[in-house]
Formats: C-alpha cells, sequence, structure tokens
C-alpha cells in the first residue's frame, strides 16, 4: 500500500471581502482570516477516504509557507491526514513562490518521501493559477488527472472521472500504474 502526498495551502478565507493595499502592491494580508484553500479541502477528504477503504497507508499534508502554514497543517491533520510536513518559505521567497516553485518541492518530496500520488486541489483560490499538479507532474514524469471529481484506486491503477461541461468521463490518463 502506497504514501500519498497532498498539497494543502493556506489562502485568505473564501468569504473575506478582499481589500487591495493603498500603494497597490497587493491584497491587504494582515488581520484577515486564513484558511485551507477549498479546494485543498477536498484533496485531504479524498485522501482521507482512500486510506479508510485501506486502498492507501499514509496521508501526508504538505504546507509550503511561513509559520502560520502550520495552522492549515494542523486542520489537515484534524481531518485526518496522518502526518504533516512544512516547507518554510518566508520573506521575499513567499512573496515569490509560485506554482512552480511548489511544484519544484512537491517533486522533491515525492521521491524523499517515496510517495506513490500527489494529490493536490483543483486551484488556489488567491492566485486561481491551475498549475502546480500540471507542473508537478510534468517534472517526475508521472501521469495526471485533472479536475477530478472521482478517485478509484483499482489495483495498482488509478481511476480519475473528470467533470466536463454537462457531463462526466474518465480522463484520458485514466487507468495509469502507479
Ligand atoms: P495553484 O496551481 O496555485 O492553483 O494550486 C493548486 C494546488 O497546488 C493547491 O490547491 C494546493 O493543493 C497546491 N499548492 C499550491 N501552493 C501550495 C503551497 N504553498 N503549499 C502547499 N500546496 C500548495
Amino acid at each position: 500500500m502506497a504514501r500519498v502526498l497532498v498539497g494543502v495551502k493556506r489562502v485568505i478565507d473564501y468569504a473575506v471581502k478582499i481589500r487591495v493595499k493603498p500603494d497597490h502592491s497587493g491584497v491587504v494580508t494582515d488581520g484577515v482570516k486564513h484558511s485551507m484553500n477549498p479546494f485543498c479541502e477536498i484533496a485531504v477528504e479524498e485522501a482521507v477516504k482512500l486510506k479508510e477503504k485501506k486502498l492507501i497507508k499514509e496521508v501526508v499534508a504538505v504546507s509550503c509557507g511561513p509559520q502560520q502554514v502550520q495552522e492549515t497543517i494542523r486542520t489537515a491533520l484534524a481531518m485526518g491526514a496522518d502526518r504533516g510536513i512544512h516547507v518554510e518559505v518566508s520573506g521575499k521567497d513567499y512573496e515569490s513562490l509560485g506554482p512552480l516553485q511548489v511544484s519544484k518541492i512537491m517533486a522533491a518530496l515525492a521521491k524523499k518521501e517515496e510517495a506513490k500520488m500527489i494529490i493536490l486541489g483543483k486551484q488556489a483560490i488567491d492566485d486561481d493559477c491551475n498549475q502546480t499538479g500540471q507542473m508537478t507532474a510534468a517534472l517526475l514524469d508521472w501521469p495526471q488527472g485533472t479536475f477530478a471529481s472521482e478517485v478509484a484506486v483499482e489495483g495498482d491503477k488509478v481511476k480519475v472521472v473528470r467533470e466536463i461541461d454537462g457531463a462526466w468521463r474518465p480522463s484520458r490518463s485514466a487507468c495509469q500504474q502507479w
């Protein structure tokens, strides 16, 4: 049975009304409520479900960012993740932390932790990039299933069903070996 990494990003809570800084250099984050990115919550839930079905062995929540992201890791642990990894990125490095940097971290951790699968949120609601999963798969040369609405582990294969307008279909890369 396999170990799965799940990326959990700390973002401004979805219900907060975003305010732009007076000098237009970004958005106000001080004193603003932050939470786990909603799509990362779905990723954690999916991984925990796979573990409950005994299809995977361990769920490891990974978050890259300053000390405050430990809160997000704790939320993942409360949801059923077994272990957390905090990759500390702060100051100017955090300001320039984007999908490419996060995917390099995820790819390196996948090798170090000997993970067999990585589940990431469809997108982070702060940058709306929808790039980290695709870049991570490319760096590892792993198959990928995007916009997953169902993930089924079948023996040594993973079947991903994705939503398309008005329907569902198995991902082009469904039933990949893992
Ligand atoms: P994005 O490509 O930025 O839209 O993010 C897609 C997904 O990548 C998120 O839902 C997370 O699962 C993961 N991710 C992005 N940034 C981080 C981060 N700083 N720490 C952990 N996971 C992240």
